[in-house]
């Protein structure tokens, strides 16, 4: 490929909106190009690594015997009111109405009737494909003797998220695959999680990309057991903790916090007065430094302390009940943590006005004691604690000497903080968690029965019995991955592609293309190289020079670059240049493919060394 043909743009500047470096260095290599917020166009370049990361995806996957297919984006809301989610998946689901619903809401208008336009939608943008995946099976399998299967695409997926950014990590518009599969048995889904376990192992280690596999929370798609997959980079928005004597790893949302062991809590005393007046006392730290008595002249130490949270829980189906949190004044709440604890399907925190009404006071003054219609649950790092602090539910008070057991009767003790770095191990007690940043390309979930049986997807087993089909879903960011692979490399001049996803392998430079002979050879190894099977950029472009094509061609960051120019070409040699290790091999333009062959396996051994775990 001529690069003077090439539709490409190169940046010398850094655009303004652009936060991390993959989203940086894609924009400035001229690879994607945004259209709207969260929303890019995949340009060439760009649109070459996708597709070869998708080949692997592929791969690895027809290895398990899963097959491919292609749902649609737009999904009508029928599917996703069978299964319960059109109501619970919340605004990343980008509803709509069609021209015939859009009729009907004309019609209704017009009789001077005011109906909510959001009656009308019929239609949504495919975030995730359980619903029609699920429809698809439960229409065309019958019997046991078809399952298992496994069925993915590799498609467009739309959510409308709060905070699109990070360019093609937390885009609107994304390419995921997504497979699900079907069993006839519990045994059989675990097994099917397990296999797709192991080929996202093989997936990644593939692309070269330091990863982990992680347990995790199994968030609003519901589900008993679930893994992400993260590639390691600062710019991750994940906290995975991972134990340094163990395997453990986690995302921080689910990792398990360690109770507190006897006597790590202060000594019981007597309650000296039920409330102290703390007029300002909002902090936990002046909470500690305000509670004096005769034995604590200096006050608390801050573990003396307790912190509240107030949640409107809601269920799958409809109620809401709402859910106090009390943890220790240095510990930090995890609302995942709450939310499984209770079981909701949605969980937001009370609105302040609304909580302060609830209370009868303000912000930091608010407590556990004496509320009424709360299911209150207390972190399990307090349980044998009773000489805390806490808001009085009266402001400018806080009561001093709360025992949980006596003071908030019906209490439940759990696990509802977040893990931090040091905590000790919950599973091998021995190591201590070790905090990472992590972007999630990819989850194995088994779902159980959650869509089979809300949507009567069932299937005949040997006895004729009529029985729900148990289901696994597994996703990868494709989009997302590509972008997590430039996290992980590149350097002060532009990106350093894995080979394995390369837009182009072999990049030539031909510093003198209006010399014939020079461009002569330059088009002779591109031929060659091509012949050999290497895809290879040819940067042809005239009245440029050496400098700046130099430049373009570290920003593009093709694994090799290969210089032919008429001063080399005197002394009969071109150059060949590791991206990478910037290392220079001088040789006979005839040579290049053997050469570049050579590069190429050496490339790879090390890929391979470096990726994965
Ligand atoms: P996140 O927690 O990052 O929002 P998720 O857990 O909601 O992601 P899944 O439903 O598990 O995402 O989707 C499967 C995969 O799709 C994710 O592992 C991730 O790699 C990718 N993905 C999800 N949301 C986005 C997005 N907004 N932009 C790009 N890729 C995404
Ligand atoms: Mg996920």
């Amino acid at each position: 490929m001529k690069q003077s043909k090439l539709l490409i743009q190169t940046l010398r500047e850094t655009p303004r909106d652009a936060d991390v470096v993959s989203q940086q260095l894609m924009m400035r290599a001229g690879m994607i190009q945004k259209v709207a917020a969260g929303i890019y166009s995949y340009l060439p370049l760009a649109f070459r690594s996708i597709r070869k990361f998708e080949e692997i995806v592929r791969e690895e996957l027809a290895k398990d015997g899963c097959q491919e297919l292609l749902m649609p984006a737009v999904l009508p809301a029928e599917l996703w009111q069978e299964s319960g989610r059109w109501k619970f998946y919340g605004d990343e689901l980008l509803r709509f109405c069609d021209r015939k619903a859009k009729a009907e809401m004309a019609e209704r208008r017009a009789r001077g009737e005011k109906p909510d336009e959001r009656e009308f939608y019929n239609f949504c943008l495919g975030p995730t494909h359980e619903e029609v995946i699920t429809d698809i099976v439960r229409k065309n399998v019958r019997s046991y003797k078809q399952l298992p299967m496994n069925l993915f695409q590799i498609q467009t997926k739309f959510r409308d998220e709060r905070r699109p950014r990070f360019g093609l990590m937390r885009g609107r518009e994304f390419t995921m695959k997504d497979a699900y599969s079907f069993h006839a048995d519990d045994a059989c889904a675990d097994r099917e999680y397990w296999a797709m376990f192991n080929a996202y192992k093989r997936i990644f280690s593939r692309l070269g990309v330091k990863f982990r596999p992680v347990e995790a929370d199994s968030g609003a798609i519901g589900g008993s057991f679930t893994h992400e997959f993260h590639v390691l980079a600062g710019s991750g928005e994940d906290a995975i903790l991972s134990c340094d004597g163990c395997d453990y790893t986690s995302n921080i949302e689910k990792t398990e916090a360690p109770a507190l062991r006897a006597g790590e809590h202060g000594k019981a005393f007597e309650l000296k007065k039920d409330h102290f007046r703390t007029p300002g006392v909002v902090g936990q730290v002046e909470q500690a430094e305000g509670m004096i008595d005769a034995d604590h002249p200096k006050g608390m130490p801050i573990t003396q302390t307790s912190k509240f949270f107030l949640y409107r829980a809601t269920f799958a189906d409809g109620t809401t009940k709402l859910v106090g949190a009390v943890l220790r004044g240095d510990h930090e709440v995890n609302p995942v943590k709450v939310k499984n604890f209770v079981g909701a399907a949605e969980m937001e925190m009370m609105p302040l006005e609304e909580a302060e009404a609830f209370t009868g006071a303000k912000s930091g003054f608010m407590g556990p004691v004496g509320l009424k219609d709360v299911q209150m649950l207390v972190d399990r790092s307090l349980e044998g604690a009773v000489n805390l602090t806490c808001g009085a539910n009266r402001t400018d008070y806080h009561h001093f000497g709360l025992d949980p057991v006596r003071d908030l009767p019906g209490c439940a003790y759990a696990d509802l903080r977040m893990a931090a770095e040091g905590d000790a191990c919950t599973r091998c007690g021995k190591g201590h968690y070790q905090a990472f940043r992590g972007i999630e390309v990819g989850q194995v979930f088994k779902l159980g029965l959650k869509y089979s049986k809300s949507m009567g997807c069932t299937f005949l087993d040997e006895q004729g019995r009529e029985n729900p089909m148990v289901m696994g879903c597994y996703g990868i960011g494709i989009t997302r991955t590509v972008a997590a692979a430039v996290e992980q490399n590149y350097d002060a001049d532009g990106i350093i592609w894995p080979w394995p996803i390369a837009p182009y392998q072999v990049h030539i430079v031909c510093l003198d293309p209006a010399n014939p002979e020079v461009s002569g050879v330059a088009s002779q190894v591109e031929q060659d190289l091509e012949k050999a099977g290497f895809e290879v950029l040819h940067d042809d472009r005239e009245g440029m020079s050496p400098g700046a094509k130099f430049k373009d061609a570290d920003l593009l960051g093709f694994p090799l670059r290969l210089t032919v120019g008429a001063k080399g070409l005197k002394d009969g040699i071109v150059e060949l240049r590791d991206r990478r290790t910037k290392e220079v091999l001088k040789l006979k333009p005839e040579a290049a493919a053997a050469e570049v062959a050579a590069a190429r396996d050496r490339i790879m051994q090390e890929l391979e060394a470096a990726g994965g775990r």
